[in-house]
């Protein structure tokens, strides 16, 4: 399905936004901690042609011969739902958040396509707010930067759709540079690019999806972020960001067994991720992999968010040669990243799709990613 046939006339404008993959630094985000995520070469297009009147409407390849339409006058969450909120609450976001005027604006058609695997925590969200948020941005002429977009992003996100996410997605897809990775401070929302340079190196991203589902907006996401606003009451902070690593044996001290974990998984991942930053400046991508591995621990052991699929991807990577491996994302499923030699990739690939097989798993889905440039008009 394509644009034309969907509206009957030829886009003006192409609008893309990449997924990401989150190298390390997980759950930090809502602790106002750091991550150190990269933009990827999957991305979302928007495919736009101008209206004359105040109607929005969208399609997607995604549900085809469906087309949402909601006019400007009707901006509001509670006339969104499905997929079409993910681009309609983008608009309303732009004036709720942005304070963007509308007023004396036209419609758009807008047509949806993308390569970014769904639900698979490569964040086909953020791909598909990103790329409209620029269009929209651009198109209307309301002079917003990046970072106020990626706040856009967010805030449609939470509020639109109605998915408790940080804003580290919507960083990562929109200030990606290739071959380099998005430093980001949660609570400054401060930014850095950091050279990656896996090309000069040899390596390559392999991302292993388990093509377990995982459900973020429930259960477990919701019972850490509760341990972890219990952990940083109880330790007279703000956020889990304001405890450090020598503050851990006093922690120890005030807190139950199974707050105390997790509260020492934000401290140490978002210790890792400062440590990754340095390594990477200072030595390149090869040294790194013990922090990843070091990462991994943590979630399974302390967070508990990883799963069997997920620790059989890494210690099968790492059995195999891998200089690093971990899983990415919110957890309970998803997909797991490994750092390998290029060389190493179709061995390794192999090894963990028998061993998924031997394990009695769904075949997993694995496939290199590189780090590439973020939203862009096309
Ligand atoms: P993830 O971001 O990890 O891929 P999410 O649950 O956060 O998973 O976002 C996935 C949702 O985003 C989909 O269920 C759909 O509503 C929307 N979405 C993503 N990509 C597209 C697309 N190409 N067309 C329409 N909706 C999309
Ligand atoms: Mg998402």
């Amino acid at each position: 399905m394509t644009f034309q046939q969907v509206y009957g006339y030829e886009p003006s404008v192409r609008y893309s936004a990449p997924g990401r993959v989150n190298l390390i630094g997980e759950h930090t985000d809502y602790n106002d901690g750091y991550v150190l995520p990269f933009a990827i070469d999957r991305r979302t297009v928007a495919s736009i042609g101008q209206r004359d009147d105040r109607l929005l409407r969208v399609a997607s390849a995604f549900e085809p011969d469906a087309v949402h339409e909601l006019s400007l006058d009707e901006l509001d969450p509670s006339r969104m739902s499905g997929w079409s909120a993910y681009v309609f609450g983008i608009a309303w976001a732009l004036c709720e958040q942005a304070g963007a005027d509308l007023s004396g604006k036209s419609g758009f058609d807008v047509f949806i396509e993308s390569d970014v695997p769904v639900g698979a925590g490569l964040s086909s969200s953020a791909a598909i707010e990103c790329a409209v948020a620029l269009a929209f941005t651009d198109l209307w002429d309301l002079g917003l930067s990046r970072k106020q977009l990626a706040r856009v992003g967010q805030y449609s996100e939470n509020h639109a759709v109605g998915a408790p996410t940080g804003i580290m997605d919507q960083s990562a897809s929109l200030l990606g540079e290739q071959d380099a990775v998005v430093f980001l401070d949660c609570r400054t929302l401060d930014t850095a690019v950091v050279d990656l340079a896996l090309e000069s190196n040899d390596l390559e991203v392999l991302v292993i999806d388990t093509r377990v589902e995982h459900a973020h907006a429930t259960g477990g996401y919701k019972a850490r972020r509760d341990s972890c606003e219990r952990g940083a009451a109880a330790m007279g902070v703000e956020a889990l960001r304001d405890v450090s690593v020598d503050d851990l044996p006093r922690a120890q001290e005030l807190l139950d067994d199974e707050t105390f974990r997790r509260v020492r998984h934000i401290v140490t991942e978002d210790q890792r991720v400062l440590d990754t930053v340095r390594t990477l400046r200072e030595q390149g991508p090869r040294a790194i992999g013990s922090l990843l591995v070091a990462s991994h621990e943590s979630m399974r052991d302390d967070f508990e968010i990883s799963v069997p699929e997920l620790d059989l991807a890494v210690e099968t990577a790492m059995a195999h040669g891998a200089v690093g491996a971990r899983m990415t994302g919110g957890g309970f499923g998803g997909a797991a990243i490994a750092l390998v030699d290029r060389e190493a990739c179709g061995t390794i690939t192999d090894a963990v799709t028998s061993a998924f097989a031997a394990a009695g798993y769904r075949e997993p889905n694995v496939f290199t990613v590189h780090a590439a440039q973020g939203a862009r008009r096309d």
